[in-house]
């Protein structure tokens, strides 16, 4: 029953033929049907026609036989019971279906809304009714109810299919927009239960085991359901149903529904769909994650790399008062164990020392790993020099028991520096790991296995070094540098069989420098390549002069020292090629000096580099034999065509037995293997005697010449030595 409508005034003539009004009102012609053919033809159609008093419990005069067929009750049971109507409207639409009808008001529009029919279910109906008065005056509804029910439930389908849509449109925006995983998983639980109308649910992730899910989002769960890691079966009862997300890996979107209601197939891929954006963020960020992590870490020990380590730095000492220590620790020897024992027995050893440092340290501070056997801790809240000393000492105490190795077992050591700062000093983190690295040399140069405490003579040290630095650089432009030749002599004859190079520095106010007053400094800061690329040239091009006028009947050897430095230099065999090409002397002329260090020290390949190098001719002289670890076993694996025993062996020689015992074994072990021994730095004529005695075929030192500028050797090489001049030399 409704308000009238516009179209359908009170009164209007056309109506009457529904109302209860006599005979007399259809009797006046045939054009109109009789009451009885009028109401048969009602009772056919699909709706229900009537006539009643207003009031919610307005009495039924007439109600055609749709009514049975709608909602269940005959039109006897209706006319009989006036208050069947307001029973049978829908709970909900009671307020304002009877609202209406009791203030008779809000004219106009036809009402829809919602009744139950007699079994229960819910049957929507568009009431339309006019009042009319009948022959009495006495105005009553006279109206007509559809049932709508189809087409509501189609218009509630299509808005929610397109909340539905509108609801994963928008999570997949945010997704897209980088939203963080656990607020999108709140706003789709949020989402779902709004648009199913569900009062329950939950959003968990699996945990990294797969085993238990984690809670990530809920709703309207008991508070007692708290869950960390929830296994599946614990879930809340009273749930009837839940749809659970895409197979397996991340987790699940579950949704508690009242138990009488069912899960639409559409209701369902909704829920499906918004599971797969959370699937699809939840894989992204671990992507992401992974990717952020591994830029992060050191995938050897899995500890924090240099760039995280800096980091930490930065914020540490960005932090007001903050008073912490940078400890550089590297471990003693390490390349030794990758020569000897390979390569997976020196990740072996790196991954074992990680959590051994680890445990040595405080909970908060930071340990990274820099590369190769390089390892760095952050202390933070450092209160004095004395705390940074206690666990550098913890640290290096760590290295007392032997690791495990596949191997066996291996003893190792570690030499700690440590630098220390506040805040105030503005220091720049890679000021204060300079600091740290240089007293961890000051450790190693005093004996390894210890640690060292940056101090002011290091920092003078350092700041020396600086400006070394800043000189060198120059110095190559402004040609400030000089190579000296010292003479190496043939034992058998006298016969200079070789020069070696050996640079000077002409520093502008300093003097003539000696190489070990800057070559540490070039080899640290790199300098090196471009100097020792220079020293290559120059010898290489004065050894072709001299053999332009020389006149001994094997050219004269040129021997060049080789830095450590230089073998992680890419090119060093096109360097070597260059410059015997631009000399045009030949590759057998050409001898390089390294040291064992060279093996010892620097990266993988530098092996390879010899073979390379010796495969066009080039030979190599290990220098300052015995001084290092003398392993033999470089002997047997590389091209080495000579050893210069040390000058210190020399030296001794003739008043240390261990010397002579050193120095005889070397002898007879380089003979063995038809290898040239070089006696290094011989001063006077008893150290000559001796090592000829020994078995050396060259020597070289003070006895016999300096080391001179190149124009000093002019004539010494131009001419032949004779016989006798040679003997007397000898
Ligand atoms: P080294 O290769 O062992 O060179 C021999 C050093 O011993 C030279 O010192 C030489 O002057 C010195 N010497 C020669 N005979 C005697 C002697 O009878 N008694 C004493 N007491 N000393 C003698 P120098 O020229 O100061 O060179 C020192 C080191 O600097 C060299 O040791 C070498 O390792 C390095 N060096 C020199 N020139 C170069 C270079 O061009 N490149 C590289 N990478 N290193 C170089
Ligand atoms: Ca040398
Ligand atoms: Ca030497």
């Amino acid at each position: 029953m409704s308000a009238p409508s516009p179209d359908r005034p009170i009164g209007h003539d056309r109506s009457d033929w529904l109302a209860d009004a006599g005979p007399a009102a259809a009797g006046e012609g045939s054009l109109l049907p009789s009451e009885l053919e009028a109401r048969a033809l009602v009772d056919l159609l699909p709706a229900i026609v009537y006539v009643s008093d207003t009031g919610v419990e307005g009495r039924w005069h007439y109600i055609s036989s749709g009514a049975e067929a709608i909602l269940g009750f005959s039109p006897q049971e209706w006319m009989a019971d006036p208050a069947l109507w307001a029973r049978q409207v829908h709970e909900q639409d009671r307020d304002h279906v009877f609202g209406r009808e009791e203030n008779l008001a809000e004219p106009g529009t036809p009402d829809e809304y919602r009744m139950r029919h007699r079994d229960g279910h819910t049957v929507w109906v568009r009431d339309e009714a006019a009042l009319l008065p009948d022959a009495q005056g006495r105005v009553r509804w006279h109206g007509v109810m559809l049932d709508i029910t189809d087409r509501k439930l189609a218009e509630a389908e299509l808005e929610r299919s397109a909340a539905q849509q509108a609801a994963v449109a928008r999570l997949g925006e945010r997704a897209l927009e980088g939203a963080e995983v656990t607020q999108l998983m709140h706003h789709a639980l949020a989402e779902a239960a709004r648009i199913l109308g569900v009062g329950v649910g939950a959003v968990f992730e699996h945990s990294g085991d797969r085993h238990t899910l984690a809670l990530r989002a809920g709703l309207g769960l008991p508070r007692s359901f708290d869950c960390d890691s929830c296994p599946l079966e614990q879930l809340p009862d009273g749930i009837a149903r839940q749809i659970d997300s895409r197979e397996g890996s991340w987790g699940m979107l579950w949704l508690a529904m009242p138990a009488e209601d069912r899960w639409a197939t559409a209701d369902a891929d909704f829920v499906q769909a918004l599971a797969n954006i959370l699937a699809d963020a939840i894989q992204q960020r671990g992507t992401e994650d992974h990717i952020r992590y591994q830029a992060l870490h050191d995938p050897l020990t899995d500890l924090p790399n240099r760039t995280l380590f800096l980091d930490r730095l930065a914020h540490a000492l960005s932090r007001p008062n903050a008073q912490i220590a940078v400890a550089l620790l590297d471990i003693d020897n390490f390349k030794l164990v990758n020569d000897s024992l390979g390569h997976s027995a020196g990740d072996e050893l790196l991954r074992k020392v990680a959590p051994r440092l680890t445990d040595a340290l405080r909970p908060g501070d930071t340990i990274a790993r820099l590369g190769g056997d390089e390892f760095v801790v952050l202390l933070e809240q450092i209160a004095d020099e004395q705390s940074a000393a206690r666990v550098a000492e913890r640290i290096v105490a760590a290295f007392e028991v032997p690791f495990e190795l596949t191997a066996g077992e291996h003893f190792a050591k570690a030499s700690l520096g440590i630098a220390i700062a506040r805040s105030e000093d503005e220091q720049q983190p890679a000021a204060l790991i300079r600091d740290a690295d240089a007293a961890m040399y000051q450790a190693k140069a005093r004996g390894r296995g210890r640690f060292e405490v940056f101090d002011g003579a290091m920092r003078a040290r350092a700041v020396k070094r600086l400006s070394v630095e800043n000189d060198l650089r120059r110095a190559l432009e402004r040609q400030e540098l000089r190579v000296a030749y010292q003479p190496i002599v043939s034992l058998h004859d006298g016969s200079i069989a070789a020069v070696e190079a050996l640079l000077r520095w002409q520093h502008p106010t300093r003097g003539l420098l000696a190489p070990g007053e800057f070559i540490p400094v070039a080899e640290e800061s790199g300098l090196i390549e471009s100097i020792g690329r220079w020293v290559l040239q120059s010898a290489c091009a004065q050894a072709a002069e001299w053999h332009a006028v020389g006149r001994s009947e094997h050219p004269l050897g040129i021997a060049v020292n080789l830095s450590a430095r230089q073998f992680t230099q890419r090119d060093l065999e096109k360097t070597v090629l260059d410059a015997l090409a631009s000399s045009g002397i030949d590759p057998g002329s050409l001898c390089l000096e390294i040291t064992e260090s060279v093996l010892l020290e620097e990266p993988d390949g530098v092996s390879e580099t010899i073979s390379r190098i010796a495969a066009h001719g080039v030979r190599f002289v290990l220098d300052d034999f015995g001084t290092g670890y003398s392993s033999l076993a470089y002997l047997g694996r590389l091209p080495i065509d000579g050893l210069k025993v040390d000058r210190s062996f020399v030296d001794t020689l003739g008043t240390s037995s261990r010397s002579r015992a050193i120095t005889t074994a070397i002898v007879r072990m380089a003979q063995a293997l038809s290898i040239e021994v070089i006696a290094e730095g011989v001063e006077t004529e008893d150290q000559l005697e001796l090592v000829r005695e020994l078995g050396c075929e060259l020597a070289q030192g003070f006895y016999y010449h300096r080391p001179v500028a190149a124009e000093a050797l002019d004539d010494l090489l131009a001419a032949p030595v004779p016989p006798s001049a040679r003997l007397s030399a000898a």
